[in-house]
């Protein structure tokens, strides 16, 4: 089977001789994220705050993978952690804001630190490092530009309001960039994902079985999503096969979004 310029269907979606950035990727979705892209053939950097899950993940993913211990919140060291993966390794071709942190508290109770230092990860953060990449991407007319997102940015869940404020900024944050970005040829998309089974998600519900049980009805696909379902969105986002797509949040939650 070919593509319409004669490649081999599987040439289209392939990532060898790239290099991602996932941050997160040491455990959860970034890690299946970054699991499916080296087996896609890239080559990937993650990062994290903390090391020893990084080690046990570069370990499992092979010699192609590489690591940095780095916290997306402290905004002016990013700069810095892009030009060092492009002086020691390569230009980064694809960049995955994956690292995100929830805090489950009705709203009345939460406070403006708790609700800054959600906004400060999964928002100011993805803005920062984004534009760190973009910066290098435009110049060189080529890049993808991916963000995990979360259907928490479309409907109305309790107790997560900063969770769902950030994720709604970064939703935005996907068509403005995409749209300032295209004519760079440097595409901007998201995922949104309903729910995975992360160490995230088991959080989120508490140990509770009434909430896991609300969660699953909620779901027409009637399970939960594994993290590899991720990882096979970004890949297929990542690649030439997506080379038309920029400015899209692609749904991947076994049907949340069809609605009730
Ligand atoms: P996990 O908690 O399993 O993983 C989060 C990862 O992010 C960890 O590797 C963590 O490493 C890293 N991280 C957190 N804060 C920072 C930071 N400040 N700097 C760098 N790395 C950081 O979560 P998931 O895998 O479930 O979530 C991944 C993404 O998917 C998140 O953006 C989340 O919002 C989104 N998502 C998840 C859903 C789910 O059901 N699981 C549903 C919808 C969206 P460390 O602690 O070492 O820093």
């Amino acid at each position: 089977m070919q593509s319409s310029d004669n490649q081999p269907i599987q040439n289209v979606f392939s990532l060898t001789g790239k290099l991602a950035l996932i941050t997160g990727g040491g455990t959860g979705i970034g890690f299946d994220i970054a699991r499916c892209m080296v087996q896609a053939g890239a080559t990937v950097v993650i990062t994290g705050r903390r090391e020893e899950p990084l080690r046990e993940a570069i370990e499992k993913l092979g010699e192609t993978a590489h690591y940095f211990v780095n916290d997306v919140s402290e905004l002016s060291a990013l700069d810095a952690l892009v030009e060092q993966i492009e002086t020691t390794l390569a230009p980064i071709d694809i960049l995955v804001n994956n690292a995100g942190i929830n805090l489950k508290k009705p709203a009345l109770e939460v406070t403006d630190e708790e609700f800054s230092r959600i906004i400060q990860t999964n928002l100011n953060a993805v803005f920062a490092l984004t534009r760190a990449c973009a910066r290098r991407m435009v110049p060189r007319r080529s890049g993808s530009i991916l963000m995990i997102s979360s259907m928490a940015a479309y409907y109305g869940i309790d107790r997560v309001v900063a969770y769902a404020a950030s994720k709604s900024g970064v939703e935005g944050m996907v068509k403005v960039l995409a749209s300032e970005f295209s004519p760079h040829n440097v595409r901007v998309n998201a995922i949104a994902p309903g729910f995975i089974e992360t160490e995230m998600s088991k959080k989120a519900m508490g140990g509770d079985p009434d909430r896991r049980d609300r969660a699953m009805r909620r779901t027409p696909m009637g399970h939960f999503g594994k993290p590899d379902d991720i990882g096979h969105a970004a890949v297929f986002l990542s690649s030439d096969a997506a080379r038309y797509i920029t400015g899209a949040s692609l749904p991947v939650d076994g049907g949340n979004s069809i609605g009730f």
